[in-house]
């Protein structure tokens, strides 16, 4: 076993050989510009480039024609969400989405409110769960846009995606779902699920980064969304500049490979995810699961250590690459907005370590971790005057 272990799969992937071997002739040899009409190497490029568009289609139950490359899911959640709300304006102004959406959803929307905007930020429960509920009571005749992402980059949870989707089509709501945690993880069907806008990124999926795509349906109804980036016209005209021709051959051999193992590979990292937490559990008390414990990507776990500040528990497993539930911020340690949303209690948001499993651990670096941390949370827990002095048993929320 080598070390360190990487155990952060949420924050990005490390790229699959195969991935990296499909992708280095695109440097070298067959470097040409897709856009390139007169000659082999363009063609070359050409038409690796529609190869990834039918493999990345092919992953999310898509058409390739409806697929565009951008530089990654950020790009792709401010193109459908700033798209939508410039090409609807006339009809009208709101926007809802959900409290825990990530920054590239929310940091959108707020910019948008500022130019008039209105946007409805909907809570979620406990585990994380947006209620379908709160969403068709949110919808007005002022409504464009729904943007719900489709699993948690923190607490790993699934939202119904399916049902907030049959609902916006019942109101005739365009439905944005940033779905970069869940493509090539869990099965994503934009037919079957009613999505019309849909974001996504390799870096993920173990695929290189700077590459990423947005599904845009053409059909009932046909969206075209005005770009962000001007010139030459490529990608239907809504993302113009030269294609990432490698970073694209990357992304489409990741998405093969999902495609291919995607049953096999969640299966067994539910179990080495479930290992991880019941050796945990077994190991020491008040501990705390955050998210839902079934609507759940398989391969996250997110735990709140009470007693325990997360940066310490951290720095007691230096050789582990982990996260916790607060990120810093230029100066100041901000809590996470997730957990926050969850109704979490500030001392357990800054307890709270996310695990993320990925396709290259192995069961023996499983249970060093949890060795690591049931000692280091022991250690922390005998200095703490907190954990000796309050008594255990005591549950102040997760
Ligand atoms: C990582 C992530 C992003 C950002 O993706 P980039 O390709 O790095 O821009 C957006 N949304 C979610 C949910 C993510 O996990």
């Amino acid at each position: 076993m080598k070390l360190p272990i990487y155990m952060d799969h949420h924050a990005t992937t490390p790229v699959d050989p195969r991935v990296f071997e499909a992708m280095t002739p695109y440097f070298l040899q067959k470097f040409g510009n897709a856009a390139s009409r007169k000659h082999s190497f363009g063609w070359e490029a050409e038409a690796a480039v529609e190869l990834a568009r039918k493999q990345a289609a092919q992953l999310i139950g898509a058409r390739p024609k409806e697929i565009i490359f951008t530089s990654g899911a950020t790009e792709s959640d401010n193109l459908a969400i700033r798209g939508v709300a410039e090409l609807h304006h006339e009809r009208g102004n709101h926007i809802i989405t959900v409290a825990t959406e990530h920054n590239a959803v929310l940091d959108t929307c707020k910019r948008l409110e500022r130019s008039g905007c209105r946007v409805t930020y909907l809570p979620v429960d406990r585990n994380g769960l947006v209620d379908p509920d709160d969403v068709r009571r949110a919808i007005s005749a002022q409504t464009v846009l729904i943007t719900v992402m489709f699993a948690n980059n923190e607490i790993g949870t699934i939202h119904p995606v399916a049902e907030i989707g049959r609902l916006a089509r019942e109101n005739g709501v365009l439905f944005h779902t940033d779905a970069t945690q869940a493509v090539g993880h869990v099965p994503v069907d934009v037919e079957k699920m009613n999505i019309d806008l849909l974001s996504f990124t390799a870096h993920k999926m173990y695929g290189p980064k700077g590459i990423g795509g947005l599904y845009i349906r053409r059909k009932n109804p046909r969206v075209a969304l005005p770009p962000m980036i001007e010139g030459g016209g490529h990608e239907r005209g809504m993302r113009s500049g030269t294609l990432n021709v490698p970073g694209i051959v990357g992304l489409g051999e990741a998405c093969r490979i999902c495609a291919g193992q995607m049953d096999a590979e969640s299966e067994r990292l539910r179990k080495l995810r479930d290992r991880l937490k019941n050796g945990i559990l077994a190991g020491l008390d008040e501990v705390y699961l955050n998210g839902d414990e079934t609507k759940r990507l398989p391969h996250n776990l997110n735990l709140s250590f009470a007693c325990v500040e997360a940066e310490s528990l951290l720095m007691g497993v230096h050789d582990v690459a982990l996260s916790t539930g607060s990120a810093c911020t230029s100066a100041a340690v901000e809590p996470s907005h997730v957990l926050k949303a969850l109704g979490i209690s500030e001392e357990l948001i800054q307890s709270s370590i996310r695990f993320g499993l990925g396709r290259f651990n192995t069961e023996e670096e499983v249970d060093y971790v949890k060795d690591r941390v049931v000692e280091a949370v022991n250690r922390l827990r005998e200095l703490s005057p907190l954990y000796h002095g309050s008594g255990s048993g005591k549950r102040t929320g997760g």
